[in-house]
């Protein structure tokens, strides 16, 4: 049963960030992942703040340096269909169209998806795990098929979102709100591990708000792709995804980034496989090493050793898919 709470719409941002600034407030964009959570009791909010109707929030624009801006309120099935967002940032549209269902994607925002909660089952079920204040985090000894083989601790939860893994391949940039004024911070900067703060999985203060993603301009000869594994075709999360933006110059790989998704508490960065790959051609061998390499510093759980196997597959196939 969902708690009483107060209901807040707000008619500018200003405004939202003065709601926000109260007790138990908590802002509202689609309500698809906060409202689950506030029927399921994972968190006690007194207030929610919706900036549902705030126009400047919506929609994808061309940038003066040749990059795009996605407004945080732009829904995940309006930039899985833009044209501007296909044509040359791929990985992006096809995160999108991987996340959840079209309903889903039709409410959900893409400031929403990279703000969600983390979908572990001790943490959205009854269990007063280290995440909500207990002790332990109960996937240690537990069912831990779907948790970390990167980075965890004291929390084992995997980072949920398929666009936060693409949007770190592209090195966008998130323009963030709060009392005292607006500031820009590179994605890779935004996503924070349990080791730094176990109750939040990104930087924001309660009373900030993303407004805008902005991606980067890029090359007419990058190529990029979002591979998503998971465990049914119906709606579900990655149990291993792979985003990968290559830039080529004479067939030969001049820059590279690698990204995976399902793996870790944020999405996880594999600089080691990209240096495997510049100044070469990604050919068999060279996709083969580079899967290998993302693989490396993997410590598994007792039940998700697959997803090791997972990551050197999906990185190499990703990789000769693009070649
Ligand atoms: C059945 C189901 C399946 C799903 N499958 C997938 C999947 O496969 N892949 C995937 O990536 N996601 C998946 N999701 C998650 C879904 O994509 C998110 O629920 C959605 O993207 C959240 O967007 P929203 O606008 O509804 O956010 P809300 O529910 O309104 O907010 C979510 C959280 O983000 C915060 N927030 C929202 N917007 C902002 C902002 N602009 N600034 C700061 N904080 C903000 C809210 O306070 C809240 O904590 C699934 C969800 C469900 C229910």
């Amino acid at each position: 049963m969902i708690r009483n709470f107060a209901y807040v719409k707000t008619g500018s941002i200003a405004e939202a960030i003065k709601a926000l600034g109260a007790k138990g407030a908590k802002l509202h964009a689609g309500g698809t992942d906060l409202l689950g959570c506030m029927r399921d009791d994972v968190i006690q909010v007194e207030r929610v703040v919706s900036i549902s109707g705030l126009k400047d929030l919506k929609g994808i624009s061309a940038k003066p340096d040749g990059g795009i801006k996605i407004g945080a309120l732009t829904t995940i099935a309006e930039v899985a269909a833009s044209t501007s967002i296909g044509e040359k940032y791929l990985v992006l549209a096809q995160a999108a169209a991987e996340v959840a269902s079209p309903q889903l994607r039709e409410q959900g925002t893409i400031g929403g998806n990279l703000c969600q909660r983390p979908r572990c089952w001790y943490f959205r079920g009854d269990f007063h795990c280290a995440k909500k204040g207990g002790d332990n985090c109960y996937s240690v000894d537990g069912e831990n098929q779907y948790h970390v083989i990167f980075g965890g601790a004291p929390c084992f939860a995997v980072h949920p979102s398929d666009t936060a893994v693409a949007l770190v391949a592209l090195q966008a940039q998130l323009m963030i709100a709060g009392p005292s004024g607006i500031r820009a911070i590179k994605i890779e900067n935004f996503f924070i591990g349990p080791d730094k703060s176990i109750e939040k999985e990104n930087i924001l203060a309660p009373n900030e708000i993303v407004t805008e993603v902005q991606l980067p301009p890029i090359s007419g000869k990058a190529r990029s792709s979002y591979r998503k594994i998971r465990a049914r075709r119906a709606w579900d999360f990655a149990l291993t995804s792979v985003g990968i933006v290559l830039q080529f110059e004479n067939e030969k790989v001049s820059k590279a980034r690698i990204v995976l998704g399902g793996v870790a508490p944020y999405p996880w960065r594999v600089e080691a496989a990209e240096k495997l790959l510049i100044g070469k051609k990604p050919d068999g061998a060279a996709a083969t090493a580079a899967g290998q390499a993302a693989a490396e510093g993997a410590n598994p759980m007792r039940d998700n050793a697959y997803k090791v196997e997972m990551v050197k597959g999906a990185v190499e196939e990703s990789i000769l898919a693009l070649a």
